[in-house]
């Protein structure tokens, strides 16, 4: 049995834009419940969350942007983007949080205290480098994959299998050469952020690093079956020393936002498959982000499903 380190600190439900927002911050909760009802608390090693420093923050985020942020988290007004993303006062703390548990579980796998780790509540994926997007404040995913550059590392895996397109890491290593990308969600003409066509496979030094999937409304677990051997595939040619994956509950059927249809044996099956790759590697890598889901019981049933495969 592999360790796995999770983060189940309280801290993580401050980032949450209020009751009967789709990002409430009772998600935790829901996560917390589901995996005490599995027994997975004696199972794994919890890993306690810190804050992410400014300079940290400041490897993948503008100066002006972390300024802005700040400004809105003191008065707790207005937006921080056209109108999704709510500021509340204490969010940049709140935002900072969830980019440092990321950081807290990258570092206990580089530093071996686990071999594999998950961090539900991040995976903020939609957040650029200079502006929020669709709940999306900080990019932990962003910021992790900067750290992970910083450590020396040049070929990080990114996937995701959330229902939208994690464009916020996408265009920020669109050319990054150091990133392998595949990201597998709903067609752009259905659904927010509208990006991620199969045109888009990467420019510069990266062309055709990036794999991007679009789904039709409706794909399930057989559709998924059909696309998934891509992206292994795709990360295989690539031999990645570091693998992070957002496994977005939202690609589950009865999300109240999107229209996909998987089960959580999926995001089981992606899990499972990223660790054995990691292991075949040698090094045994992998960071698992929770990523969406806004129907409390499919992120419960995904993300436990994600640390049992995790476990084998
Ligand atoms: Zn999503």
């Amino acid at each position: 049995m592999a360790s796995v380190g999770v983060v189940l600190s309280e801290r993580l439900a401050r980032y949450g834009f209020g009751d009967g927002h789709p990002f409430g911050p009772d998600r935790l909760a829901a996560f917390v419940r589901e995996f005490a009802a599995r027994s997975l608390g004696a199972r794994v090693t919890a890993i306690e969350p810190r804050t992410a420093s400014e300079a940290e923050l400041r490897s993948f985020h503008t100066p002006e942007y972390l300024d802005f942020v700040r400004e809105r988290s003191a008065s707790g007004t207005g937006f921080l983007d056209a109108g999704d993303t709510p500021a509340f006062k204490g969010v940049y703390e709140a935002a900072a949080g969830v980019v440092g548990a990321t950081l807290a579980a990258m570092e206990a796998v580089m530093e071996q205290r686990c071999r594999r780790a998950f961090v539900p509540i991040a995976g903020l994926h939609h957040a650029a480098r200079g502006r929020a997007a669709g709940f999306c404040v900080f990019n932990d995913c962003g910021v992790a994959i900067e750290q992970l550059k910083s450590r020396g590392l040049s070929r990080i895996a990114y996937v995701d299998i959330d229902a939208h397109h994690g464009d916020g890491v996408f265009y920020a290593f669109e050319e990054d050469a150091a990133v392998v990308f595949a990201d597998l969600h709903e067609d752009g003409r259905y659904l927010y952020p509208g990006t991620g066509s199969a045109a888009e496979s990467g420019r510069g030094a990266a062309v055709g690093m990036k794999l991007n999937v679009p789904l039709p409304p409706g794909a399930d677990d057989e559709a998924f079956a059909l696309v998934w051997p891509r992206v292994m595939a795709h990360l295989t040619k690539y031999d990645p020393q570091f693998i992070i994956l957002q496994c977005g509950a939202d690609s589950i059927d009865g999300d109240p936002i999107t229209h996909l249809r998987l089960s959580p044996g999926s995001h089981g099956r992606a899990a499972r498959e990223l660790a054995e790759l990691a292991e075949a590697s040698g090094h045994g890598r992998v960071l698992a982000l929770g990523g969406g889901g806004y129907n409390r019981d499919n992120l419960a049933h995904a993300w436990t499903a994600v640390v049992e495969s995790l476990l084998h």
